[in-house]
């Protein structure tokens, strides 16, 4: 990150403007609002500033600028149409620690001015960190159509809730859920709407029942974060991850995935490494009932969908059985994330006309999958947790009937950038995954429709890695 983003406070504070057109009177209309001292010096003043310095406004020095003008300054804006002069400034500022702008010279700034969207007192400040003004504008210009009008005096009506919300609920918890029942719900539409009265109404309502009814018993939501891209969370998975208290995510959730979560959510890994050290499944089950008992949103956050090859049904158990309320989001199953962006359609009407997803992990009895099934023509099949039994997976097939020309693909960390398809077939497959070192998580499909993947391939990794680096 090259900048730190940050609001100044600079009521009743010295700021120093240098030069008197166009641009220094845009700087100086924002700053008055914010009640700071500003002066101005420029030998010449645009006649609005005039007016300005005229009725008090500011202190205007008709003159060229001198070093002793940065006495006591907290801030300086410099826009004079001299570039060498500006610069000089700039160096001056610095030299004494005091935080310059030069307009339109980023290379000089120490601070740079953002793109705003102005709801006062909300405000949304947009900087491509100069990389592109134009795109930080058009963003601008969106979040201007996006950002209610009305959103500022929201702000402003509920702090003054504020007060009578802390005489009431006891807790910082209670209190944010009050908060975010009107901000979330129909209180706020209303506001927005501009039925004030009826907010209000809402909002005694909401208070008079009292912290019980804020939930003093968590939940818990089952959340499928999708096989690795962010943008395959579903728009409740989103819901879900902003809201929560706490997370308890497995490894194989993405950082990416996890970025979209309250900030000062509590993120706990439970994750489960291949034969690795991990938190046990009973643990997990424990850790969810202890954390909803102690009154927070849980978010059980696990890759793919909840409920295929996650233990999300014993999960699901274990919370019924102590009494606490959930729910499931579903999420994209690696299957058909693996499938959709490596171009394999997982049924077709010439080809597949059904798919099974199986674990390529023996069952705890030891039991395996009904190979002669699996091995049989004119369907499709999805071995999740393969990759280290590939060998084993591909011998049980071949002995059970399938043709070595019978077309198959690994697909390696799917749908992220480092996706890797290693597509064959049943005969050669073996080799060629050896000497490609996949890495897990991989899922093994075999079936007809592995042959389309040569003219349907569209995901190209390492051009969405390039795209996502220059951006
Ligand atoms: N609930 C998950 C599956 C958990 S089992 C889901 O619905 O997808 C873990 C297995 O899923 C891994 O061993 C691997 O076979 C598969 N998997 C998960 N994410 C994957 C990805 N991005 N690419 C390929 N396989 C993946």
């Amino acid at each position: 990150m090259t900048y730190f983003p940050a609001f100044f406070d600079l009521d009743g504070q010295r700021v120093l403007v240098v030069g008197g057109g166009e641009v220094a009177l845009r700087k100086v209309s924002l700053l008055e609002r914010t009640g700071a001292r500003i002066t101005v010096v420029a030998p010449r003043l645009h006649a609005e500033l005039g007016d300005r310095a005229a009725r008090g406004a500011l202190a205007a020095e008709l003159r060229e600028f001198l070093p002793a003008d940065l006495e006591g300054a907290r801030l300086v804006i410099v826009a004079t149409s001299r570039r060498a002069v500006n610069r000089w400034i700039a160096k001056l500022s610095d030299a004494r620690g005091i935080p310059v702008n030069v307009v339109d010279d980023r290379g000089a700034s120490r601070f740079i001015v953002p793109a705003i969207v102005d709801r006062d007192p909300v405000l949304v400040a947009i900087s491509s960190a100069g990389a592109s003004p134009v795109l930080a504008r058009r963003l601008r210009e969106r979040l201007e159509a996006l950002v209610p009008p009305r959103i500022g005096e929201l702000a402003t009506w509920l702090s003054g809730l504020r007060d009578i919300v802390r005489q009431r609920l006891g807790d910082t918890a209670q209190r944010r859920r009050f908060f975010e029942t009107l901000v979330d719900g129909p209180a706020a539409r209303r506001f927005i709407d501009g039925d004030r009265a009826g907010a209000a109404r809402i909002a005694r309502q909401e208070l008079a029942r009292g912290p019980t009814a804020a939930g003093s018993m968590g939940q818990v939501t089952l959340v499928g974060a999708g096989p690795g891209d962010p943008e395959l969370l579903t728009l409740k998975a989103l819901r879900a991850l902003q809201d929560a208290d706490v997370i308890l995510y497995d490894r194989l959730v993405s950082g990416a995935v996890l970025d979209y979560a309250r900030r000062d959510a509590l993120r706990v890994c439970v994750g489960k490494i291949a034969g690795g050290q991990s938190t046990s499944q009973e643990r997990i089950n424990e850790l969810l009932v202890e954390h909803a008992r102690q009154g927070s949103r849980v978010v059980r956050l696990k890759g793919g969908d909840p409920l295929v090859f996650g233990r999300g049904g014993e999960e699901l158990e274990a919370l019924a059985r102590a009494g606490i309320a959930f729910s499931v989001v579903p999420g994209i199953t690696a299957a058909a994330g693996a499938a959709a962006y490596a171009g394999i359609p997982l049924t077709h009407r010439d080809l597949a006309h059904g798919v099974s997803f199986v674990t390529g992990h023996a069952d705890r009895q030891g039991r395996e999958p009904d190979w002669r099934a699996l091995a049989a023509a004119g369907t499709t099949t999805v071995f999740y947790m393969g990759l280290m039994r590939l060998d084993h997976i591909v011998a049980r097939l071949l002995e059970h009937g399938a043709p070595p020309t019978r077309p198959a693909a690994v697909i390696a960390h799917a749908t992220t950038p480092q996706q890797r398809v290693v597509a064959s077939t049943l005969g050669e497959l073996r080799q060629r995954a050896a000497q490609s070192t996949l890495e897990s998580p991989a899922l093994l499909i075999v079936g007809e429709v592995v042959s389309r993947h040569d003219a349907l391939q569209w995901f190209h990794p390492a051009m969405a890695n390039d795209l996502s680096c220059s951006a």
